[in-house]
């Protein structure tokens, strides 16, 4: 064999969690491959897709050539994946502190590890042909629209478009995107949605606008056929929108120059295994690479966001764009607090709201109804004993759903049939406490039983939450009822208050939104608000009946600056002083946060491993004079219990890490990282499930 002919490559493959961070494997190659082209590899006694990362014409140092195993082949007919991906992949990897492997693959559509280059050559014969564009021209732009597509001619960004509900948000989106296709034919866009089966009308709208031709859309509910389908249009550069959830992130975009994260203040743009990173942020970093246009739209933006758009003289990134005004004469809707400490004891619906609610349906209205929580009742008791429907295994109470009489444990699935009597007394009088969207809508048929729509007939009523939902097609079904004006009164969990263009919703109350005020998660205000602000969205969005269109409350804080905030629908001032209350305690966005967390059987084995990596790190590094700085910048505190301590019988534990400066928390985990290797497989730590690494958690 003529051994001048090979050279070696690193290539990125999946081994399991922890084992390869930052780390390649090496493989020599005997035919000709460029970094970003797909290999298949041996590992073991497998062999495995990876990608290749990089290429040299000497054997890897202290390894001796013939413990190198043979690359098996390459992909054929597939354009290496640029080196933007793989920078982008890279800083992922790094950052949130996974393997590159495993952040590279799972970048890929999961069809493309089985196939052959035969089989790829003939999907790729299929759609291997120019798309064509046909853009339809849009509505004359408003003047709040037309300055805020000024501005991003005129400035490089990242922008966050700061607009209310039903300001004309997506049809900005759109005409940039219209604009970035004049300016460059060969343009390629992403658009990215909280979650796209919540959104179809703008897969419908983008669509119309441009040809579904040219329109791709990324998320976890396609086959994997249409996965792959999709991902190829995009790497090729034939799809030039591209419309995903936050793995879109991700997509192969040769030619990307716009990328628009709508509703950026979602918390589903935050993967929450594997690697567990903001789509996001990544957005940000990604338009950077690429030199792609970013921007970030929400009429409540995160705070994080909020802060990076401050003047630019105070520090700020972001460029921020205001659209304060509905579109034509749309006015947002009045705001009313109902102070249940006034209302009937135990009152679930307050006189007035009810009274209103008549009336709106009896005008032939539609009303929306909100509340977070599914199910009948959160919790049956015992008033004898005080026996509670504890799940067994988490540290949670099971749900009493009415219609199939169970009680069900939201967090590890357990289901067991309702009792006839309590289980520790025997007492037969047990009773739920509480009330969750099941009891709500049983409720309301009973207190509107009466009540006729204008025509004669009799109201209806409809939920629409994750138990209604759960069969493929039946979410679309029952928003095309609450469209056409089937329904009059929808009842619903947050799921009901995002995104969707509602037209004849004149009233939105949320029921019970109290506990959020109270909750020891300090985002819980954040979330809130913007919960109540999307709700707020859904009421008066045709212009017409805008004007009487309402916001309810029901409260026992009607005077809570939140909700004051609320009722002049001031995001600014509820930004300000959420701010302020963050700066004060040192939350981010001011300092950044990981959390360390360890699964165990029992808490003291969790929390043994997160306190030991704690004690042992602090050690190592206050010992090396290049990293004693580093224990003054961030703060490391005591392993707790997380707050979900208990899912399936395993025991949570975490520790949280804090530091005003980025970069040092970065190198604190990476240090960290390392002492965890050490630590789990000595004989007291061998207890622990796993560990792993949140960087930037969405909730501490
Ligand atoms: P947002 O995304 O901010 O909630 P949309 O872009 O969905 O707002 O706009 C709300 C409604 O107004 C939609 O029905 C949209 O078609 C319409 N609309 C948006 N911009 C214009 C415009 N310039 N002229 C007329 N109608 C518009
Ligand atoms: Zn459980
Ligand atoms: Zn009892």
């Amino acid at each position: 064999m003529d051994v001048s002919k090979h050279y070696w490559i690193d290539v990125a493959v999946q081994t399991p969690a922890h084992s390869q961070i930052g780390g390649l494997l090496s493989y020599r190659c005997a035919f000709e491959v460029q970094p970003g082209h797909l290999v298949r590899v041996p590992l073991g006694q497998r062999e495995l897709l990876g990608v290749v990362w990089a290429i040299s014409d000497s054997a890897p140092a202290g390894m001796p050539e013939k413990a190198v195993r043979d690359a098996a082949g390459v992909l054929e007919g597939l354009a290496p994946l640029d080196s933007a991906w793989r920078q982008l992949v890279q800083f992922s990897a790094q950052y949130y502190q996974r393997s590159l492997g495993e952040v590279a693959l799972s970048a890929l559509p999961p069809q493309l590890r089985d196939l052959s280059s035969e089989q790829l050559a003939r999907r790729l014969k299929k759609q291997n042909t120019e798309r064509t564009v046909h853009t339809q021209t849009g509505p004359a732009l408003s003047e709040e629209q037309q300055a805020v597509l000024a501005q991003m001619t005129s400035a490089p960004g990242p922008f966050l478009l700061f607009g209310s509900t039903g300001s004309g948000k997506t049809e900005v989106y759109l005409q940039a995107v219209e604009r970035m296709l004049q300016a460059d034919p060969q343009a390629q866009a992403l658009l990215m949605v909280p979650e796209i089966n919540l959104t179809p009308q703008l897969e419908e709208r983008v669509q119309a606008r441009f040809g579904a031709e040219a329109v791709v859309s990324m998320h976890s509910g396609m086959t994997p056929a249409q996965r792959l389908k999709g991902w190829l249009a995009a790497h090729a550069g034939h799809a030039r929108i591209v419309l995903g959830t936050r793995m879109a992130i991700f997509a192969s975009m040769p030619h990307l120059k716009l990328i628009v994260v709508d509703e950026e203040h979602d918390p589903s743009y935050k993967q929450q295994e594997g690697a567990r990173y903001s789509a996001r942020d990544l957005a940000v970093y990604r338009g950077k690479l690429q030199n792609a246009q970013v921007l970030l739209a929400s009429a409540t933006p995160s705070l994080e966001s909020w802060h990076h758009s401050r003047p630019a003289a105070e520090g700020g990134r972001y460029l921020r764009l205001h659209m304060p005004s509905r579109i034509g004469t749309g006015l947002l809707p009045k705001v009313r607090r109902v102070d249940m400490n006034h209302q009937a004891k135990k009152a679930v619906l307050s006189a007035p709201l009810v009274a209103a609610l008549q009336e709106r349906v009896e005008r032939g209205e539609q009303c929306m109804l909100l509340l977070n929580r599914r199910g009948y009742a959160p919790v049956l008791h015992c008033a004898d004993c005080g026996w509670k429907s504890e799940c067994k295994h988490c540290s949670a109470f099971r749900v009493f759903h009415k219609i199939d009489r169970t009680l069900r444990c939201h967090h590890c699935g357990m289901t067991e049939r309702v009792p006839r009597a309590c289980p520790a007394c025997g007492n037969a009088d047990i009773a739920p406490i509480g009330r969750g969207t099941e009891q709500l809508e049983e409720h309301l048929g009973e207190l509107l039983a009466h009540v006729k729509r204008p025509d004669g007939t009799p109201i209806r009523i409809a939920r629409i939450d994750a138990d209604t939902t759960r069969l493929k097609g039946a979410l679309e079904s029952q928003l095309a009822q609450v469209h056409s004006g089937e329904v009059d009164i929808l009842v619903g969990t947050q799921m009901i208050a995002k995104g969707h263009d509602f037209r004849r919703i004149t009233l939105v109350a949320a029921i019970n939104p109290d506990t959020a005020l109270f909750s020891s998660d300090f985002r819980a205000p954040e979330r809130l608000f913007a919960l109540l602000m999307q709700a707020a969205g859904r009421a008066g969005r045709d212009a017409r009946q805008s004007a009487s269109s309402e916001m309810w409350v029901q409260t026992f804080h009607p005077t809570h600056p939140l909700f004051e905030a609320l009722k002049k629908h001031d995001y600014p001032a509820f930004a300000a002083s959420e701010l302020a209350e963050r700066t004060a305690a040192d939350l981010p966005p001011i300092s950044h946060q990981a959390l360390l967390r360890a699964d165990a059987r029992s808490q003291d084995v969790a929390q043994g491993l997160l306190n030991a990596a704690r004690e042992t790190l602090e050690a190592q590094l206050s010992a090396d004079p290049a990293t004693a700085e580093l224990v003054m910048q961030v703060s490391l505190y005591p392993a707790v219990p997380m707050s979900m301590q208990r899912v399936a019988d395993v025991e949570r534990a975490q520790m949280l890490l804090e530091s005003p400066h980025r970069m040092a928390l970065q190198k604190v985990l990476w240090h960290l990282h390392g002492v965890l290797h050490q630590l789990r497989s000595a004989p007291e730590h061998k207890g622990v499930i796993r560990w792993l690494v949140d960087v930037d958690p969405q909730a501490i």
